[in-house]
């Protein structure tokens, strides 16, 4: 059986004399009082066998990850409906950038780049009663972890700097690709990416795509063809433009976020949460990549 206490600790050790740890995101002004010290993995095994080490417990704005969440969530809600307004593809560009919106009128590249997610959150907005209600609760439900909630001083921080994300969304509107106004779908949006949990909570969240659509606790929250297709946009699209890196450094499918979490998993084997707030010049966590990379070449376990 593969040591992964003595493994993870072992990395964290390594990790610790690391003198450039990157540079902690500051466009939300709210991010940037992140600790760039700080260091922390999760991992649950498919025996729902728990290995913590650093600051696994410590909760952080976990930003872009949150799109696989309201991800899973629509497909529930509307399934293969979805791929009439996002598409599949990855996109090869920073997750905020436009041309590539205006050049393809108004069908985003896929759904975890930003203009993608903000389709996501207007069919979520769309299906559900209170949406931003719901969505904590389908969140907050998978993780058996009530205490999960919005960080609202991050939402704000963003809903007054996030200009870029404003022209996304005034962009899919003159294409028709928003139904619901600008200003609803932004709130939604901010507030999807300001949910604060730690490492340990986002594994638990992870551990459905590892486990082919059942949480921990074995309920099902999505079937095996929808878990097939987020794993397969994680791996394509979910680093930004260093999908490819990170798919030939760890192999794994992913997603980071410019908190500097990024939650990874091996079907069937496991699920792994790092976070560690300064990141490359992508805006990856760079020591989050780094352990990654480690976790996968000692335990030999990554899907190639
Ligand atoms: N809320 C952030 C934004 O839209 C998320 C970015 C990220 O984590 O990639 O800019």
């Amino acid at each position: 059986m593969i040591d992964f206490q003595g493994i993870i600790e072992d990395i964290t050790r390594n990790l610790k004399s690391i003198e450039d740890r990157g540079t902690v995101a500051s466009y939300i002004p709210e991010l940037a009082i992140a600790n760039k010290h700080k260091f922390g993995i999760h991992l649950i095994d498919s025996q729902n066998n728990s290995y913590s080490a650093g600051d696994a417990e410590e909760a952080f704005s976990i930003q872009s990850i949150s799109k696989v969440l309201s991800l899973a969530q629509a497909m529930g809600v509307v399934d293969n409906k979805l791929w009439k307004r996002v598409s599949v593809e990855p996109s090869g560009d920073p997750f905020n950038h436009l041309s590539l919106l205006e050049m393809e009128n108004g069908i985003p590249r896929n759904p975890l780049i930003n203009a993608g997610a903000l389709v996501v959150c207007d069919v979520l907005i769309s299906q559900l009663k209170n949406p931003k209600e719901d969505f904590l609760t389908f969140v907050r439900n998978i993780a058996n972890e009530p205490t999960i909630h919005y960080d609202e001083k991050v939402a704000l921080s963003e809903k007054r700097t996030g200009f870029k994300n404003y022209a996304a969304a005034y962009l899919l509107k003159s294409y028709g690709n928003l139904e619901n106004d600008v200003d609803t779908v932004l709130d939604f949006y901010f507030h999807q990416c300001s949910l604060a949990m730690s490492c340990k909570q986002l594994a638990k969240l992870f551990y459905i795509f590892m486990n082919r659509g059942k949480c921990l606790r074995e309920k099902e929250y999505l079937n095996i063809n929808q878990v097939k297709r987020i794993n397969a946009l994680m791996l394509t699209c979910g680093f930004y433009d260093e999908a490819g890196e990170f798919a030939f450094e760890v192999g794994l499918p992913g997603k980071s976020g410019v908190g500097g979490g990024i939650a990874a998993l091996l079907p069937d084997q496991y699920c792994v949460v790092t976070w560690s707030p300064g990141l490359n010049q992508k805006g990856n966590s760079k020591l989050g990549m780094l352990a990654l990379e480690q976790l996968t070449t000692r335990t030999g376990l990554s899907i190639f």
